[in-house]
């Protein structure tokens, strides 16, 4: 376990009065939650008085079999004792009993994942005094039953059986109210609330075979405990995985005086952006709940006000907030997301952090904020993460599908717009139903009353998730908007039945699997599916004549934010296309050339699969070359198109890679009809086909190993290549830059020969059209083996690409069709840190890599070294081959501007360092 850079032993930071040990640099040790209490206390903010639990107590608790350090509680006991004389109040004892909430802060914050007790340190003594002191017994009555609920879910454990059940307490509340006919939980009057905790204390006895603990003391150790725990609770654990966050960071824990936004209608709670994080607008954006507890915002279990009643019902404490919104951007610079509670009038900060954001909204919000000298550019290109340009790009209904769907009274209702975009797929009532469907292929959107912690996994496996309650700031809102899930909230009039698996709305009823679509950016509710179009950013890029976007549009913050990721980042940028209308679009979003042209994806076309299948299939060289010849017009005139389209840019094409067998028919049928055509028996072409199955193809007879077999191969594709680039250069105004590349050499001979053949067919092209184009002859780096001998293969190499696809393969042994028997769980239990061939291995594979261009450079200086496979399109890859000195990475069309941005980072990056 890595130890903190200062490491401190102090396991106790106090904050109030205006004055705190900690600060906001201290995320590390503080959590971001407990740093930022620190800092707004500092800044002089309304904060309740109150103390941090360090990270490092988190770690020694775990360390040590779930004991806590000797030193922390009577440091607890003396930051306790402070927060009693700020307050007035006394812990555990009346007149004026203290309560406290015990809450969860990692470094990042981990919207909902962790737990945290509220109102602690009620007892059947304190509570009474709570109600003297109050003048208001039905407040403290509703005080204790949360927290008897809260503590008993959190740190006894006591929760819903499954997905569609209540938990106990909420059943037992239920069951009351239906007795009493009431609807909502503020009618329960005093008395009601008193058999309610009587009730949830029996559920307690009857459950855990124990008495629900009294003493207060003991309350707060055990909440601080279950506080650490939840950094290990399944939920954590996913949203861990997803993000990327290290297991052994721990979270703090923060004791908070509590304040009461419960105590009437002249107190309430609240959350709140300095700016709008859906859309990205300068504008303060937020939602209150008068008579409330901020639980009850943030489980989405009332639907709040937006803030601006409170300019009305509570001008002073708007006015302030205004204030502090000012005061915390320009302080943070950056937006910032706040929890306030508002008690009798008195406003106070609970907590701030920056804000989490659509992509919209993220790119939106860095370029206005250089604009208004918040920021500089270099922090905007920072600021932005590479996966929000995803969004941007993300479709929206066709119009004319939807005007379709409007006419056919389709259209069920409205939501809160939470999560930009189009989505279309099957309703799932439940997260593990919509992992299901997923697992099936299935296209889905997650239906649910509400969301909770739990339906992580069943969101990420959502194309779109839609609640009924809920507010912009509930925990659906802001899970899926940093997911960029399409997302709708609140959708009031939607009434979602679990147990018959049924959604109705104004008259239509839908069930689990019917088609449903929802637009994140209007808020939209539609039965059935909807056929989605590019978005507003697409369309631009896509342009046929494309000027400078129009001011104020997203393409234009777009464009700029892309222009200056492009003066900062030294990596360049291709992208793998093999035909010419993605080089098109290729070079719409910026691409600096193609990367990888892999021919073999050409081959299937239907006018070609033929002739290949005959070249495959031939017994003789004759046989073979006769086939070949009818292939060569049809390469020639695919790179011909891919010429064109990629202009003066270079265009790196890669000989036959595959297997042969990958293009043979399987059915029985097919096979019967090509040896009509070719005139050959059926039973020895089934022959032949038998003959060249492989036990292992990925291993087998592929790669540059074909070429070598089958020279006549790659001299047809050499020809198609060269003859392309003479008539492009013949009838264009510029000259293809051609790259041919030789996949899955492991020894210099082999490049040696099939770089021959290359070079020989290119000087008799050459010499027939009379005309000379510059070209390179390089090859892939994909095997260990290759790596290992870059300097010796640099000999007779101009370049280098690494196949990191295949690298990653065979560097585990772990074949990428088959791992995803394994690769799943392995991640899970955090035996791989994630995924190697989604994020590269930079210690192992990165090791080959480095190698390789350092061999390879001794041999040549200034070797021209790139990375075609997937990671070329993933951001922490792409900072990895910018420290590794490569020139260039190539992914997808689609991710060439996130590649753009995530370069440019990487490169900011390292001159930091
Ligand atoms: P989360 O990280 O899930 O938001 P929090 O620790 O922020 O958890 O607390 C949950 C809710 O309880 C928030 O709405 C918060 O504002 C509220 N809360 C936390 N501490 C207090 C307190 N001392 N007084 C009043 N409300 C509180
Ligand atoms: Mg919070
Ligand atoms: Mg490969």
């Amino acid at each position: 376990m890595p130890k903190l850079k200062s490491a401190s032993k102090r396991p106790v930071y106090y904050f109030g009065d205006g004055k705190a040990d900690g600060d906001a640099s201290q995320k590390e040790l503080l959590g971001g939650k407990g740093a930022n209490l620190a800092e707004m206390c500092r800044l002089g903010m309304p904060v309740p008085a109150g103390f941090t639990i360090t990270t490092e107590v988190c770690r020694s608790y775990f360390e040590h079999g779930q004991r806590y350090p000797a030193r922390l509680w009577p440091d607890v006991r003396a930051a306790l004792a402070k927060i009693e004389r700020s307050t007035g109040k006394s812990f555990g004892s009346g007149p004026n009993p203290l309560l406290v909430s015990v809450r969860s802060g990692a470094r990042v914050s981990m919207p909902g994942m962790m737990d945290t007790v509220l109102n602690l340190g009620l007892n059947e003594k304190t509570v009474l005094a709570l109600a003297e002191i109050s003048g208001n017994p039905r407040f403290a009555w509703d005080v204790y039953r949360r927290f008897v609920q809260m503590y008993a879910d959190v740190v006894l454990g006591l929760k819903a059986e499954n997905e569609t059940d209540d938990d106990p307490f909420t059943a037992a509340r239920e069951a009351l109210k239906r007795k009493r006919r009431l609807k909502e939980d503020h009618e329960l009057d005093t008395r009601d609330l008193e058999q309610l905790v009587a009730t949830y204390k029996k559920i307690v006895r009857e459950k855990t075979g124990k008495a629900f603990p009294e003493d207060p003391w003991q309350q707060l150790q055990r909440a601080i405990g279950s506080v650490f725990e939840s950094w290990n609770s399944a939920r954590a654990i996913a949203y861990r995985t997803m993000n990327h966050i290290p297991s052994d960071w721990g979270t703090a824990c923060n004791v908070v005086a509590m304040v009461f936004g419960n105590l009437g209608t002249d107190s309430g709670t609240g959350v709140a952006f300095t700016r709008d994080p859906a859309t990205g607008e300068r504008r303060f954006y937020g939602e209150y709940l008068a008579n409330a507890q901020g639980e009850d915002v943030v489980a989405g279990l009332r639907t709040p006000e937006p803030m601006e009643v409170l300019a009305q019902i509570q001008p002073r404490a708007w006015k302030e907030l205004n204030t502090i919104r000012d005061r915390l951007e320009s302080h943070y610079h950056d937006m910032q997301d706040l929890e306030f509670t508002i008690e009798h009038g008195r406003l106070y900060m609970l907590q701030c952090r920056s804000g989490k954001r659509t992509g919209m909204a993220a790119v939106r919000i860095a370029a206005d904020m250089v604009r208004e000298g918040l920021i500089d550019q270099r922090t905007a290109v920072l600021r932005v993460p590479p996966t929000a340009l995803d969004q941007l790009l993300q479709p929206v209904f066709a119009q004319k599908e939807l005007e379709k769907a409007r006419k056919e009274r389709r259209r069920l209702g409205k939501g809160l717009a939470a999560g930009p975009g189009a989505a279309t797929g099957r309703i799932a009532f439940t997260a593990s139903n919509a992992q299901e469907r997923r697992a099936r292929g299935e296209s889905v959107v997650l239906v649910r009353i509400e969301t909770s912690p739990e339906d992580i996994l069943g969101m990420q496996a959502s194309a779109g998730i839609l609640t009924a309650r809920g507010g912009m700031t509930s925990h659906a809102a802001l899970v899926a908007r940093q997911m960029g899930k399409v997302c709708i909230v609140g959708a009031g009039e939607l009434e979602i039945d679990y147990k018959a698996g049924t959604l109705r709305c104004g008259g239509t009823q839908l069930s689990a699997g019917d088609w449903l679509s929802i637009d994140g950016s209007t808020g939209e509710i539609y039965a059935g599916a909807i056929a989605t179009q590019p978005s507003e950013v697409a369309r631009w890029v896509f342009a046929k004549k494309r000027g400078k976007p129009k001011k104020g549009s997203l393409a234009f913050d777009y464009e700029r934010l892309l222009s200056w990721a492009d003066g900062y980042r030294r990596l360049r940028v291709r992208a793998n296309a093999d035909q010419p209308d993605q080089c098109v679009n290729a070079i719409a979003f910026g691409a600096e050339g193609v990367g990888l042209c892999r021919t073999e994806h050409m081959f299937f076309a239907p006018e070609k699969i033929d002739a290949v299948r005959e070249m495959i299939v031939s017994e003789t060289e004759a046989q073979r070359v006769k086939a070949l010849a009818r292939l060569l017009p049809l390469q020639r005139k695919d790179f011909e198109g891919i010429f064109a389209a990629m202009g003066p840019r270079p265009v790196t094409i890669r000989s036959l890679d595959p297997p042969l067998h990958e293009f043979l028919p399987h059915d029985d049928a097919t096979v019967r009809r090509m040896a009509r055509e070719m005139k050959i028996p059926h039973k020895r072409l089934a022959a032949k086909i038998e003959s060249l199955r492989e036990m292992n193809p990925m291993l087998g007879h592929r790669g540059c190993r074909l070429g070598i077999s089958y020279p006549e191969i790659t001299r047809m594709q050499a020809r198609a290549i060269f003859e392309a680039a003479c008539n492009v250069a013949r009838t264009k105004r510029f000259v293809p830059r051609v790259e041919v590349m030789i996949p899955l050499v492991s020894t210099k001979s082999e490049l040696v020969l099939q770089g021959g053949i290359v070079r020989e067919v290119a000087e008799q092209v050459f010499k027939e059209k009379k005309l000379r184009i510059p070209y390179l002859v390089g090859t892939m780096i994909e095997l260990p083996r290759a790596a290992l001998r870059a300097g010796t293969i640099a000999e007779s190499a101009e370049f280098f690409s690494f196949g990191t696809n295949d690298l990653t393969q065979t560097t585990y042994g772990i074949s990428r069709d088959d791992g995803a028997r394994f690769l799943p769980m392995y991640v899970e239990e955090d035996i791989y840190p994630e995924d190697p061939f989604a994020t590269l291995d930079a210690l192992g594979v990165g090791r080959l890599m480095q190698i390789a261009v350092e061999e390879g450079r001794k041999t040549k200086p200034g070797l021209k070294i790139g990375i075609c496979g997937e990671h070329g399109g993933d951001p922490r890859s792409i900072e990895f081959c910018d420290t590794l000195g490569l020139d260039y990475v190539s992914c997808s069309p689609y991710r060439v501007p996130l590649a753009r941005l995530a370069a440019a980072q990487a490169a900011l990056k390292s001159a930091k360092k």
